[in-house]
């Protein structure tokens, strides 16, 4: 069905015309609801492909659009093969979209970008010189950013921070689209949810590369902002999230354990002090917030500590259901292994 533009638009080009059988980059760009920009967005890549000089695809995915969107995209495909339109049934949001584009690429490097021409093609070859140098990834930072101060750079900035030094990849600004990776470690990325803002964590946790470089911003001139200041809140959540996956998610006894033995140790000591009290000093104890606190803990260790063994039964259903390796393997020198895949 995905296909069904380009194979039309192929009957009326042509063979010299057609896209090369595997294109250098894949540029990959969500859209909802753009219909304003999107004249200028396809001029602008079609410039920017140009002077870019290598061949290149471009995927656009419709996130399921409810204006003029889908129809006018299906018109420019119909009139160049570069370019691939993904149509959603609904709004999937932007990390299935960027899911899908992936799926769809064919390029050795992808490039994602937004839709709203905030992020200017023609810095494709800062990109891709980074790349050429060697990362696996190369982040775009929007280090000029035209957008409001209080509710988009602010929280953008502490968020940027934090996220830097949670995951430990140090990036200025993990929410610009614009942003190149080998497609090779997208196949070890697995998206869910909102979580595209991560993928340079992420693909950090399967031992990508990581860079930035300064790339130009321009303030929204079509169309408006999908996000509200309530994306802060789902971010942070996020962030939990990829931390714990990253660092926790083959032996979650260790962050419940150590949590529930924690407060097992500080409930028994309580009850060791109260018993003290009752036995030796012969004291009352049974009005005192002390006892209270001191089951409470306890109750609450035992619960973290099974929480971790159900967190590790999972872990075992999660990666032997489906052959998933705990590694990622580069490459294999003098592979004699039978059925050997290092992927
Ligand atoms: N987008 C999408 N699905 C959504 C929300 C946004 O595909 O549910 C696209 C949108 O069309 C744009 C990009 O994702 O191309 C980034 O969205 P936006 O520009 O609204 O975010 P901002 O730049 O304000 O953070
Ligand atoms: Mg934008």
């Amino acid at each position: 069905m995905t296909t069904q533009p380009v194979t039309r638009a192929a009957a009326s080009i042509p063979p010299s015309e057609m896209p090369a059988a595997a294109p250098k980059i894949s540029i990959v760009i969500p859209l909802y609801n753009e219909e304003e920009s999107i004249p200028h967005l396809c001029e602008a890549l079609d410039a920017a492909i140009a002077n870019y000089g290598q061949p290149a695809e471009v995927i656009i995915v419709d996130d399921g659009s409810r204006d003029n969107s889908f129809k006018l995209l299906k018109e420019y495909a119909a009139r160049d093969p570069r370019f691939t339109i993904i149509r959603f049934r609904r709004n999937f949001g932007q990390t299935a979209a960027f899911a899908a584009g992936f799926t769809q690429a064919r390029g050795e490097v992808v490039i994602t970008m937004d839709a709203d021409l905030q992020n200017d093609p023609m810095d494709i070859p800062l990109l891709m010189a980074k790349v050429d140098e060697g990362y696996d990834i190369v982040s775009g930072w929007r280090k000029d950013r035209q957008d409001r101060w209080i509710d988009r750079k602010l929280p953008s900035m502490m968020a940027n921070r934090l996220i830097s030094n949670v995951t430990d990849v140090k990036l200025h600004d993990y929410g610009c689209s614009l942003k190149a990776y080998r497609t090779e470690v997208l196949r070890h990325v697995h998206l869910y949810g909102e979580l595209h803002r991560f993928i340079p964590a992420l693909a950090s946790q399967v031992g990508a590369t990581v860079t930035e470089v300064p790339v130009n911003h321009r303030s929204r001139q079509y169309g408006r902002s999908k996000y509200g200041i309530s994306r802060t809140v789902r971010v942070m959540l996020d962030l939990i999230n990829v931390w714990f996956l990253g660092t926790y998610s083959t032996r979650p006894i260790h962050v419940f354990g150590t949590l529930g033995l924690a407060s097992m140790g500080v409930g028994v000591l309580f009850g060791m002090y109260l018993t003290f009290v009752k036995l030796i000093l012969g004291e009352s104890i049974g009005n005192r917030p002390l006892l209270l606190l001191a089951v409470l803990l306890v109750v609450i260790g035992v619960q973290l500590v099974t929480m971790g063994l159900l967190g590790e039964m999972i872990t075992r259903t999660y990666y032997e259901s489906q052959n998933k390796p705990i590694y990622v393997v580069r490459e294999i020198v003098n592979d004699f292994a039978d059925g050997a895949d290092a992927g």
